[in-house]
């Protein structure tokens, strides 16, 4: 079978090789042609389409040892998939030896601790469950079904980020696989210049088989949910956005969005298709005071929906997941902002307004708060000035339509853009997006992200990720 090198080139690997490596692994290796290849393939983003030569669904930390020692015994490519919901694809790539770590998905919580201790292929929804069991919360995203290795590599931000700072500053230790196939620990005690690394520079180090999250009470019951209007009430929400969204108490979350409203159960069907303006708001103090701080979201106008209530924290956790489906299309492009300017507002209902697709969207995240405080070099991720995060989410179906969804997007990052912070999410960088927008996200960090490299895998056989090379070289895996 045909298998692509770290150097680019194509090699052949004999059935009896192919074996070798099946007698290695307790979990699954599959070949294109065995059932189950093609679920493993595939991500999140249907604009990626490729194939690796074969994929093993590494049933713990020795199965993903001896892949990266045969990876390196052959100098195969390798990639790997956490939960594959990376817009730009870095989970797959053509001829390499994936990864899937879909089968390491265990959570251990040590309540009396309130430390979590996820596998690397956990999702969100795997942590918060059983956090949630004790009343725990970790610092997890706005859809559950993510992967936590991906999020937590590049930063990871959701409703508890404004409490303790991006999920990867509530990080307390890693386990990793390096490339020399080592099982290596990465703390602020056991080599501390890789547990830096890894917090914001992403996968290029290694591959992360556990993770151990600093939990925080939370719940059961807060106050979550999502308050929608007719597009046309935009500039009165938006003015309360503005103001509510800088005075807020940490504990209170808020994220706008205008959209054409989607099919839900909970939207009345005869707004379905027209254009709201929503705000999503997750209290996660006790639900009395949310009921108070979340009242003038309530009181607005004439709303279409109002589902912000009491409810299960868990549940809030997974409320806009079926708003963002496994197996369209996707294109994103997003910026840091510093505050939300009523200028951006006019501009966010203008770009709203000529949306392409029923799936598309405009998002404000709101994230002032604990990560404003640390100092910029404390991890990666940085971008420690950032208060709002802006993404213009094109999303659709069909092929054909592919030209006429990135342009929307483009066009109303061309008019945004002016409002950034100049810094962007690593996590939210599609596949188009090069070098320059690589260093917008992490360009503080660049020569130090290097210097890790050079020690910790000095021939760069972590690649297919926002890759910076032991030269401090930016390179972008060119594939379709
Ligand atoms: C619908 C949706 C919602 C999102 N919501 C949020 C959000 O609320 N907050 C937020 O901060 N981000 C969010 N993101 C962005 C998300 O953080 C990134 O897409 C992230 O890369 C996803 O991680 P993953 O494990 O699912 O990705 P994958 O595509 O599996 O992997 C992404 C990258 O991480 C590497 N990687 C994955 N697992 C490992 C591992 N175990 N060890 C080493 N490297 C690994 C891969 O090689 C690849 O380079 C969202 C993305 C989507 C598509």
């Amino acid at each position: 079978m045909k298998a692509v090198t770290t150097d680019n080139r194509e090699i052949e690997l004999s059935q009896s090789t192919v074996d070798a490596l099946k007698a290695r692994l307790r979990g699954p290796l599959l070949l294109p042609s065995d059932a189950g290849y093609a679920d493993s393939r595939t991500v999140w983003n249907a604009m990626i389409d490729r194939k690796p030569a074969l994929v093993a669904r590494c049933l713990g930390v020795a199965d993903v040892a001896a892949c990266v020692q045969f990876a390196r015994e052959h100098q195969l490519l390798l990639c790997i998939k956490g939960g594959g919901h990376n817009i730009a694809g870095l989970a797959t790539a053509d001829g390499a030896l994936m990864l899937d770590l879909s089968l390491m998905r265990g959570v251990w919580v040590e309540p009396q601790e309130q430390i979590a201790h996820a596998q690397g292929g956990c999702l969100l929804g795997d942590v918060d469950r059983e956090t949630q069991l004790h009343g725990l919360a970790a610092v997890m995203g706005f859809i559950s079904l993510t992967g936590i290795a991906g999020l937590t590599l590049g930063g990871g931000i959701g409703y508890l980020t404004r409490r303790y700072g991006w999920t990867t500053d509530t990080v307390l230790g890693m386990n990793l696989v390096t490339a020399d196939g080592r099982l290596v620990r990465a703390s602020s005690e056991e080599n501390p210049d890789l547990f830096w690394g890894l917090r914001g520079g992403g996968g290029n180090f290694g591959v992360v088989t556990g993770i151990d999250y600093r939990l925080y009470p939370v719940g059961p019951e807060i106050v979550g949910g999502l308050v929608a209007w007719p597009a046309s009430e935009a500039p009165k929400v938006l003015e309360l956005y503005r103001n509510l969204s800088e005075q807020a108490p940490p504990e209170l979350t808020l994220v706008v969005l205008m959209r054409p409203a989607p099919p839900a159960p909970w939207l009345p069907p005869e707004i379905h298709g027209k254009p709201i303006v929503a705000i999503s708001a997750c209290y996660s103090g006790t639900a009395e005071e949310g009921e108070k701080v979340v009242a003038p979201i309530k009181s607005l106008g004439k709303p279409v929906v109002d589902i912000l209530v009491r409810r299960p924290y868990v549940q809030m956790q997974s409320l806009l997941d079926a708003t963002q489906p496994k197996g369209r299309r996707y294109y994103w492009k997003s910026e840091y902002l510093p505050r939300v300017e009523p200028a951006l507002c006019d501009k966010f209902a203008e770009h709203a307004a000529t949306i392409r697709s029923p799936h598309s969207a405009v998002i404000l995240f709101h994230m002032s708060g604990a990560l404003n405080r640390l100092e910029e070099e404390h991890s990666p991720v940085g971008n420690r000035d950032a208060r709002y995060l802006l993404n213009i989410t094109a999303s659709w179906v069909e092929p054909a339509e592919d030209q006429a969804n990135i342009e929307w997007a483009r066009s109303a990052w061309n008019e945004m853009k002016s409002f950034s912070t100049g810094g962007t999410y690593i996590n939210f960088l599609t596949q188009d997006e090069g070098p320059e927008r690589i260093e917008a996200a992490l360009g503080k960090s660049l020569w130090r992200l290097a210097q890790v490299k050079a020690r910790w895998d000095p021939e760069n056989m972590f690649r297919t990720n926002r890759n910076i090379t032991p030269s401090g070289e930016i390179r972008v895996l060119a594939q379709a």
